[in-house]
């Protein structure tokens, strides 16, 4: 057992309570008890617990990033809203991967999201099965799904499908890791592949989790082509009868908006790429229409930090830019998409999300005592707008302490890093003449 003592909690539950002078218990997984300590002492007796003292200290849910492809570390510092660079460097590097090179990515990508209070991410890339053996290394929840695609992409064909298959078969059940289905965008996948993906996902009652609408030649595309918008598209295909989480929805008509909120399509809000490289969502038409936004970072090249305590404040003042400093928007808000909205999108919010007793027990404790969050006044604000990954203190994953003093417990961080470099090397290495700048 491990017993957090006197923290301010952030419990992003149903009223959104700010509790002070009470304690958590983790029993195993699960948030055994919220209470003042000698409550929870007399109740659970508490020998051969580990306690916290967290005085000081502020805990909130575990952070879920709704979207990210964590393997592409590769790319840190190369993207700078230069198209050519996707095309020019980094397909011309994702040809190349290897199932080993992706999980000694992945590896980089979790230690880094990790440290910033991440419990869980959603993961949309290939060699799938390798980023979850890198997940499970670190004691990290994800939800995974194989990229699918038929039309353009890297790797494609039968065998991409019999690879997402197996996976999802493999790690149905697991505790800490939940297949998805992941067909790429609605302009990289056809029809007739779509309709297969749709079947499959709701024979296992399992997420879907695509891009959609994510730039405006796929919206031009699918138009053109169908006569419909994206959206429509998927709505006709019949891929937002079970559960759907779709990356971007950039481009997106009121009638769209419409059919999300009716069909409990949830959308996962990327701000740094978007303002990087198309445009924003309509957060304020989503907002009105009662569509559940989730937050991601997205993938290094768009987003170069895996960090959600900086993406939050990045979608904060997004917003407040496009809508005018009258539009209603708060900070706490930020908070409940990379937690309670973003377990809700990603079909776990009976398990995770908040911290109530029962809950998975998924947490993050910050210390307060940092001149960027001094003084106190709002501790919600605070959070969103002043914390930095810096004051993140210990992480806990299913009742497990993963970071402990800013130091992880499952695994070697240099370690970590020195591979990922080497691995990064090489495959720089392999590029054109063109970049040689970048060579080791
Ligand atoms: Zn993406």
């Amino acid at each position: 057992m491990i017993l957090l003592k006197n923290p301010v909690i952030i419990t992003m539950d149903g009223g959104r309570s700010i509790l002070r002078g009470r304690s958590i218990l983790i029993d195993g997984d699960k948030i055994a008890r919220i209470a003042e300590e000698s409550v929870i002492r007399k109740s659970f007796g508490l020998r051969r617990c580990k306690v916290i003292d967290c005085r000081g200290r502020v805990v909130i849910p575990g952070l879920i990033n709704s979207h990210t492809h964590v393997a592409m570390s590769f790319f840190k510092g190369l993207g700078h809203a230069d198209w050519q660079h996707i095309y020019e460097l980094m397909f011309p590097i994702e040809r190349q991967l290897t199932g080993k090179d992706v999980y000694q990515l992945a590896r980089l990508g979790i230690l880094e999201m990790i440290k910033g209070g991440t419990t869980c991410f959603a993961d949309h890339y290939y060699f799938i099965r390798d980023i979850a053996a890198a997940a499970e290394e670190f004691g990290m929840r994800a939800v995974l799904g194989h990229t699918l695609m038929d039309i353009k992409g890297p790797h494609r064909g039968p065998k991409e499908f019999a690879q997402a298959m197996s996976f999802a078969e493999d790690y149905a059940g697991n505790g800490l890791i939940t297949p998805c289905l992941a067909p790429h965008a609605t302009e990289t996948v056809s029809p007739r592949y779509l309709k297969k993906i749709i079947e499959t996902a709701q024979k296992k009652n399992a997420l879907i989790h695509m891009h959609v609408a994510q730039t405006e030649s796929e919206y031009n595309y699918i138009r053109k082509t169908y006569g419909c918008t994206p959206v429509k598209y998927l709505l006709d295909s019949g891929a937002f009868q079970g559960k759907f989480l779709g990356a971007h929805c950039i481009y997106l008509t009121r009638a769209d908006v419409r059919i999300l909120a009716k069909n409990n399509v949830s959308v996962a809000f990327t701000p740094s790429s978007e303002i990087v490289f198309e445009k924003l969502p309509p957060i304020k038409d989503m907002q009105e229409c009662g569509v559940n936004i989730a937050l991601g970072t997205d993938c290094v090249g768009t987003a170069d930090l895996m960090s959600p305590l900086h993406e939050m404040k990045k979608a904060f003042y997004a917003i407040v830019q496009e809508y005018g400093p009258r539009y209603p928007v708060q900070p706490m808000q930020m908070l409940e998409m990379f937690t309670i909205n973003a377990a809700k999108a990603l079909g776990l919010d009976d398990r995770i999300g908040s911290i109530e007793e029962n809950k998975l027990a998924d947490l993050v404790i910050l210390n307060t005592s940092d001149p960027a969050f001094t003084p106190i006044h709002d501790i919600a604000a605070n959070t969103v707008l002043c914390a930095h990954d810096g004051m993140i203190e210990h992480v806990i994953i299913n009742g497990k302490i993963m970071l402990a003093d800013h130091k992880l417990a499952a695994v070697d961080e240099d370690e970590v890093m020195r591979s990922a470099v080497n691995c990064s090397n090489s495959l720089i290495n392999k590029l054109p003449r063109k970049y040689a700048h970048l060579k080791q």
